[in-house]
């Protein structure tokens, strides 16, 4: 036989906090402090099961329900001591919803229930209040109606209309004889709503009730919810029935709700309202101003309403008590709902309390201080992807906000500023020390210093992985990425969106961990890298395998990594080197010079540069390992594109613009990514690989010298297909690293290896490994090339994919581990078997992705490499990986 009920209360209970799944979260909470011997109204609970039941049969329940339910209510009245429907000695119930996770307000509740004309009459007897049982009863009917008749609710209209008619202000002026009147009021309005009277019968009323509540699981309120939640319709709603304990019967009874610790900062400190003379929905509603718990609280908020501290102290120490009490067996903050009936604490709920990630660490680091969890359940407790809330401004959650647009949150952070709609004009404008925003359709290498002097950057095209995202990943700029509502008019310089027209030099607020654009400047409030913080990542950096190390290539963003705890460079994309307005002038003529001697004039010019910029960065990450990649974008990123542009190549070069147009037309490509591109220029055009890995080698040599410790760096060869392409330049790399290692009389401990970012050098990763000496993933062209996904164009449709469950989630997000997962899986084995100390890393966006980050660690990656915002979130993630152990196979 199914157990289709089971009882609480009484200090003990049929269920307990592990049966969360069968209960729900509000039912095993009851149940458990029932089983503590705390102050819990006695009831039962409808299982989870039960719903499915409901569901899965038409609506109907099964055959046996009705006789546990009888069974649980009839042992209810015992413990009461009084009977359901009973004029004379009446038990009232509350009837509330309660799913295995909590889905604060999406579904119903019913209280009061069991009351009619003859048991209000017994009410106003048992409580010698006349006034009290009327209220509750008026309360009853327009709860019942609404929620399980379905009755609009005219209710308050009628109780205004009758305040107005009598001239009383406030609902506790109403005296028992008005609360009688607005009772039959209401009931004449729900006979006419329903063309019958309004239900007397207690039982139809229970059963009513227990529908409604199954009901309310498909309303479209919480199928969106569930949605957007990704909870499972099959896991149903709990119902519980309890006897009804009341807040409301005098100035002795309040309710209230309140969390075992402070959820914003974390603070040990208990943090909570009540209101006297009041039942729970009052508190929520918002009618009345809730009154503080503690007259530390009553005071930090400037409040002069009494504190329950100084009305009810008995009750207070009470809550402490129980405060203690579910700390101490939950291990963990919780969220509490009591009433206190005539002085008597009750209560009605616990459940986790959610937090900022602020208080997350800081109650986790208590929890261990406090000896109640270890360090490793500390760890698994945060969140993750949440410690961006920690690292960048965030907007102030109490301003007003007038949101023009929605885009992608595609780096995280808030920041506000004057609308530019040009890097020259972000670059001039920063320069005077105005705060700006870029604003561009889709930004493109030449749009690197204005985006560097922007605080934010919002475009109306690309995704997650288009040029604006991840480069303001990388500046850690906050950036909003496709917004698609925006029209942008570069002519007039004005953006539109919803029928408001924003110019350039409005101000406009960005906030990159919504994809929220909005009008004017918003308020935000600074980071604050906690002590705690602290403590929590030295903790997961004891307990992780994998390294972290960060994508970055200027001093700013590589002195930023290692603040932020990065052990290494696992990625620097030299070509981001050269979009500054004093560089891009000698790489155009590298990249425009009709032949080898044009371009090592240019190159000859970069040299220079690139080694100082190398130098720079083994000085910061001195004894870390530093992986440079030589050049790899598509040419046509570089060429000149406007007339202003073609003039000042002429002008540098001594050629006409002609010419220039003419050569810019030549190398124009119609597919710029799978075109000269990689490793292709390092094999087409020799020279800039040479001059590359001559700028390495030298600055290792010089920081040598300067520090007296050898340097030791990476040098990694981008877009390899083959191993022949990778063979070729190796040889180069040897050459050049031998010549310098003679001219300085340095030895540079180097190693040569490459990114895996097509399919096919992941299949032909053994024979790779016989040379190569590290293979670092490319995941964002590995996904862009396994799936034949355009990386800049896939935005207009991955939604629609999402939506579809085509896509589970954005591959260019979180890793895809059936596909480009198992190309890497055959690529670490592959290469491996061929050469089993090979270094594995992975570089590609995913390497800050939590759901990845548990990926590299299954498939034996040695390092994850993120840009440098992300590394305390990859560091924390890889710790959880670690924890997780070998959960995850990565064997497709
Ligand atoms: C990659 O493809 O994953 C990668 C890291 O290189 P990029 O994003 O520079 O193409
Ligand atoms: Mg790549």
């Amino acid at each position: 036989m199914t157990k289709w009920a089971y009882r609480f209360g009484d200090g003990s209970a049929e269920g307990g906090a592990d049966m969360r799944n069968l209960l729900g979260g509000k039912g095993a909470g009851l149940a458990e402090m029932s089983n503590l011997g705390l102050p819990v109204p006695p009831g039962f609970t409808i299982t989870t099961e039960a719903c499915s039941y409901f569901y899965s049969h038409g609506k109907s329940y099964p055959s046996d329900l009705r006789e546990q339910v009888e069974r649980a209510l009839g042992s209810l009245e015992h413990s009461v001591g009084a009977q359901f429907g009973d004029p004379d000695n009446p038990l009232l119930l509350s009837v509330r919803s309660g799913a295995r996770v909590s889905m604060p307000g999406m579904m119903d509740t019913v209280l009061n229930l069991g009351l009619n004309d003859r048991v209000v009459e017994g009410l106003t007897r048992k409580s010698g209040d006349e006034r009290f049982a009327y209220d509750s009863y008026r309360r009853f009917i327009q709860m019942y109606a609404q929620v399980v008749l379905g009755i609009e609710n005219h209710f308050e209209e009628l109780l205004e209309n009758h305040k107005l008619d009598n001239g009383i202000l406030l609902d506790t002026d109403l005296s028992a004889e008005d609360w009688r009147t607005i009772v039959t009021g209401f009931k004449d309005l729900v006979a006419q709503e329903l063309g019958r009277p309004f239900p007397e019968d207690p039982q139809e009323q229970l059963w009513g009730a227990i529908g409604a509540v199954f009901g309310s699981w498909m309303n479209p309120r919480a199928v969106t919810y569930r949605r957007l939640h990704d909870i499972p319709a099959d896991w149903g709603t709990a119902v519980n029935v309890q006897a009804m304990v009341f807040g409301n019967m005098g100035p002795d009874c309040a309710t209230g709700v309140a969390f075992t610790r402070n959820p914003s900062t974390g603070t040990n400190e208990f943090y909570g309202e009540y209101l006297v003379n009041a039942q729970g929905e009052d508190v929520v509603a918002g009618i009345r101003t809730p009154q503080h718990l503690t007259i530390a609280g009553k005071e930090e908020s400037k409040s002069d309403l009494p504190a329950m501290e100084e009305v009810m102290p008995e009750v207070l120490s009470e809550l402490h008590r129980v405060r203690r009490r579910l700390e101490d067996h939950y291990r963990d903050m919780q969220d509490i709902e009591f009433t206190v009936q005539r002085g008597k604490l009750w209560m009605l709920q616990t459940r986790s309390g959610k937090r900022t990630a602020q208080a997350a660490l800081k109650i986790a680091v208590s929890l261990v201080a406090e000896g109640l969890i270890s360090r490793e359940e500390a760890v698994g407790r945060i969140e993750p992807a949440s410690l961006d809330q920690l690292l960048h401004p965030t907007l102030d959650p109490t301003a007003k906000t007038a949101v023009l647009a929605q885009g992608l949150p595609a780096s995280p952070g808030a920041a506000s500023g004057k609308v530019v709609f040009s890097a020259e004009e972000a670059e001039s404008l920063a320069a005077r020390g105005e705060a700006v925003i870029l604003v561009r359709n889709e930004t493109s290498p030449d749009d690197i210093h204005g985006m560097n002097a922007a605080k934010g950057i919002l475009t109306t095209r690309g995704g997650m992985t288009s040029h604006a995202a991840v480069v303001a990943r990388g500046m850690g700029r906050p950036c909003v990425a496709g917004a698609g509502d925006l029209r942008v008019d570069y002519a007039t310089r004005t953006m539109t969106a919803r029928n408001v027209v924003v110019a350039a030099g409005e101000v406009i607020t960005i906030d990159g961990s919504s994809g929220e654009v909005m009008t004017g400047a918003v308020p935000t409030i600074q980071p604050e890298l906690s002590g705690d913080f602290g403590t929590l990542m030295g903790w997961a950096d004891a307990i992780r395998g994998m390294r972290v190390r960060a994508n970055a290539e200027t001093p700013t963003d590589v002195r930023m990594a290692r603040g932020l705890g990065a052990e290494g460079i696992g990625l620097s994309r030299t070509e981001h080197m050269f979009f500054q307005a004093d560089r891009i002038g000698a790489m155009r003529r590298v990249i425009m010079a009709e032949d080898e001697t044009g371009r090592r004039l240019g190159l000859a010019e970069l040299l220079p540069i690139q080694r100082e910029d190398f130098a720079e960065i083994f000085r910061i990450m001195r004894g870390f390992p530093v992986t440079i990649r030589l050049l790899d974008p598509p040419l046509h990123e570089f060429l000149p594109k406007t007339e202003d542009e073609f003039a000042e190549m002429a002008r540098l070069t001594g050629r006409d613009t002609e010419a220039i147009r003419h050569r810019a037309v030549v190398l124009h490509e119609v597919n710029p990514m799978l075109g000269h591109r990689g490793c292709r220029l390092g094999i087409t055009y020799p020279e800039i690989y040479e001059m590359q890995a001559a700028a390495i080698f030298e600055a290792a040599a010089l920081v040598t010298r300067e520090t007296g410790a050898s340097v030791a760096p990476e040098i990694m060869v981008p877009l390899i297909a083959t191993r022949k392409e990778f063979d070729i330049l190796k040889a180069i790399i040897d050459r050049v690293g031998r010549e310098v290692m003679e001219r300085e009389g340095v030895t540079v401990p180097y190693l040569v290896g490459t990114m895996i970012e097509l399919p096919r050098a992941a299949l032909r990763a053994g024979q790779i490994a016989q040379t190569a000496e590290f293979f670092s993933f490319g995941t964002n062209d590995l996904t862009q090339t396994v799936f034949g996904l355009s990386r800049d164009d896939a935005a207009a449709f991955v939604g629609a994919y999402q939506r579809l469950g085509i896509f589970e989630h954005d591959p260019f997000v979180t890793l895809d581990t059936d596909g480009v997962g198992e190309m890497i899986h055959i690529a670490v084995e592959r290469g491996r078997r061929t050469r089993p100390d090979l270094k594995l890393g992975i570089c590609g966006e995913h390497g800050g992705d939590p759901a990845s980050i548990r990926f590299c660690q299954a498939v034996g990656l040695d390092y994850v490499s993120c840009s440098p915002y992300r590394v305390p979130i990859a560091r924390l993630a890889a710790a959880q990986a670690a924890l997780a152990g070998g959960e995850q196979d990565p064997t497709p």
